[in-house]
């Protein structure tokens, strides 16, 4: 793939790709919640999930919203970017905050496509949304760091070779601030695989490949700490923006996805001697997701813009998020009901994006989370917890 800033030639080949893998490919998978190999295999190929990676370091080295753009048209086209999204952020931690060796050592292998790092553990069964409160440890022992816990959600765990953690290293009460004594290690799955470190896969409502993460003694190399240690809740968070961003692409995509496939049914759809998109009170809830979709569309515009910029983008980043989410449920809702019966019944793949999409106003923050940030980093409004 040659390096290009026009989006529209980007999303135009991503469609092309995507073109291999339609809804009969996607239900068969959903069936026996099992791992999209070929479609991530293709993905990778083609550099789409290098496409943030330097081009020193053998990606493309592509802005923020050219991988918006790939994450968007991937989900306009019916096709489920979860399967390998977390590459393109979770890989920014390791960019800006690796060392030379970490970023020489790994960064060629994972645009390649030899290395896949698809998983990043941060979510832990009694913390929940309260990082912070995270309990896994690291304890240094000579060379290595020693990691006990466990972590919840951790998805695509069996199909990754690198996970990015982040564990305790100092006790929460020996830490001077709550967001301190918290470190980001690279843990080379294949190497912890049998040697403390076990996965256990959670089946739900649709086909995420999530798994529960439990550490057991595992000694990981003192190399593998990224940056400083004790300072990686900053290193997370410092990625979060981008991840919102590019989660908010995907929710576009997916309204979009809704909106052709109502606008299509209803124009075909014939009931009463008419097509039942002749109906105002069929053709408003569907005008309504998409005029939702649009402001959505240019609030994720202008958080890529600002990220690419280098400005400050919190505030956007959380609003996309928070609006493309909620655009997209919004479009689910009403191609379901467009549908009538016909959008339960699986080979209409509407309950299935259904299913998918919904995620998104609890994962990877929930709207709830986004609205407390917005009232007091935005607003003023007093802190809430
Ligand atoms: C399919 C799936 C995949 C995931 N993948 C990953 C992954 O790869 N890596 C990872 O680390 N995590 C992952 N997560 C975890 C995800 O980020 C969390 O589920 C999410 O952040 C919410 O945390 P929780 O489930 O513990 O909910 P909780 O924190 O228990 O919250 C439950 C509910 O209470 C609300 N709530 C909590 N506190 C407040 C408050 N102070 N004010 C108002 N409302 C509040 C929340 O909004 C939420 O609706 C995944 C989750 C799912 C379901």
């Amino acid at each position: 793939m040659t390096a290009s800033y026009d989006n529209t030639a980007i999303r135009e080949q991503v469609r092309k790709l995507c073109a291999q893998f339609p809804g009969a490919y996607w239900r068969a998978l959903d069936r026996q919640r099992a791992y999209p190999e070929e479609f991530v295999r293709a993905l990778t190929e083609a550099g789409w999930l290098a496409a943030l990676i330097p081009e020193e370091y053998g990606g493309s080295g592509l802005p923020l919203s050219a991988a918006a753009a790939i994450l968007e048209e991937t989900h306009h086209t019916g096709c489920n970017g979860a399967a390998c999204h977390a590459q393109m952020y979770i890989m920014g931690t390791l960019l800006r905050h690796g060392s030379h060796e970490q970023k020489a050592r790994y960064l060629p292998q994972i645009a390649g496509g030899e290395l896949r790092l698809q998983a990043f553990g941060v979510t832990e069964p009694t913390s929940g949304t309260d990082t912070t409160a995270l309990t896994t440890t690291a304890r240094r022992e000579g060379d290595s760091y020693i990691v006990n816990g466990q972590k919840i959600w951790t998805s695509r765990a069996e199909q990754s070779d690198l996970m990015l953690l982040l564990a305790r290293t100092t006790a929460r009460e020996q830490a001077e601030k709550r967001t301190e004594g918290l470190s980001v290690f690279l843990i080379d799955m294949r190497e912890a695989k049998g040697a403390g470190l076990t996965i256990k896969p959670i089946r739900t409502m649709m086909n995420h490949a999530t798994t529960e993460v439990f550490f057991e003694n595992v000694r990981v190399p003192a190399s593998q700490l990224i940056g400083e240690e004790n300072k990686g809740f900053r290193y997370i968070l410092s990625g979060m923006n981008a991840e919102r961003i590019l989660i908010a692409a995907e929710c576009i995509g997916d309204a979009k996805w809704f909106i052709d496939r109502a606008v299509t049914y209803a124009k075909e759809r014939v009931v009463f001697g008419r097509p039942i998109g002749q109906n105002q009170g069929v053709q408003f809830p569907i005008a309504q997701a998409y005029a939702k979709m649009r402001a959505a569309e240019l609030m994720v515009e202008r958080a890529a813009s600002l990220f690419e910029a280098g400005a400050e983008c919190g505030a956007e980043a959380n609003m996309a998020k928070l609006m493309a989410a909620d655009a997209s449920w919004e479009a689910a809702n009403a191609c379901v009901q467009t549908h009538g019966g016909f959008g339960f019944a699986e080979d209409y793949d509407v309950e299935r994006k259904f299913r998918e999409t919904r995620l998104y106003q609890v994962a990877p923050i929930s709207t709830n989370l986004i609205l407390s940030y917005l009232a007091e980093h935005v607003l003023g409004l007093p802190r809430s917890y």
